[in-house]
């Protein structure tokens, strides 16, 4: 076992309740604290009047705090959906990874702190029904209010490790792949919108590229294709869409 799950700190947070008996945990969400030290963010975290918490916060430096027991509910999704469930505190682990965020100035995340994230996330898929597909980032659960953890966060080495999912090349089913943009209309952006509905994202299958839709692409790229993060349905990232679709219909 990795020394920083060896050496986790317990610190307790008020700031949780009772999970429902019959609700697995089946989904992990990743975030970024987004203040400006994690001090200041693990001390919000433990404030009772803040009413918000997670089970855990991954320091800079790879230290892991436990704020509370994975056995309870910690509140941390807000108003979130994946895969047509809302409940996703009730059903989820949530990890809050220190960097200050787009907000108050965004930086890559230290070797030695994303070793530690994949270690513990690992060691939680291990000891819960998490499927690949249920290993997620705040901003997949609520693409238009969150960009946490954010295209620094390194999703394909995470999946290397073995959580979560990362796939690259062509899916075989889909032939003829055009580009996609705001204001496009039609039986491909109906298509693409049912992809990312099946896939987990909380989206309207009306045929129309509005905001709706270019805010759930922005997700999908900070997650998935995070070279590029415009909200533009571009080749690639379709081809994305349908190879992890493929993958997670293989999987189940
Ligand atoms: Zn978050």
């Amino acid at each position: 076992m990795s020394k920083a799950i060896e050496n986790i700190i317990w610190h307790p947070s008020p700031n949780f309740d009772e999970r429902d008996t019959d609700t697995p945990v089946d989904m992990l969400i990743l975030h970024y604290t987004g203040m400006k030290t994690g001090a200041e963010a693990i001390e919000r975290l433990r404030d009772p009047d803040a009413k918000v918490s997670a089970h855990y916060v991954v320091e800079e430096d790879g230290r892991i705090f436990a704020l509370v027991k994975e056995e309870m509910r910690a509140w941390h999704a807000g108003v979130s959906s994946w895969r047509g469930s809302q409940n996703i505190n009730a059903r989820s682990i949530g990890i809050e990874i220190v960097n200050p965020g787009h907000e108050f100035g965004y930086r890559a995340f230290p070797k030695v702190q994303m070793d530690a994230v994949t270690a513990l996330a690992a060691h939680i898929v291990a000891r819960h029904p998490i499927p690949a597909r249920n290993v997620v980032g705040h901003s997949d659960v609520a693409p238009h209010r969150k960009e946490d953890p954010g295209e620094l966060f390194d999703w394909q080495e995470l999946a290397r490790c073995g959580v979560g999912l990362w796939v690259r090349g062509k899916s075989s089913s889909h032939h003829k792949i055009a580009p996609l943009a705001s204001n496009d209309k039609g039986s491909a952006v109906s298509d693409l919108q049912g992809a990312l509905k099946e896939f987990g994202y909380d989206l309207p299958q009306d045929g129309h590229y509005g905001a709706e839709l270019a805010g759930v692409i922005c997700a999908f790229q900070r997650h998935w294709r995070p070279s590029k993060v415009d909200g533009v349905a571009d080749e690639q990232t379709q081809e994305i869409i349908y190879a992890l679709l493929e993958e997670v219909r293989r999987l189940t």
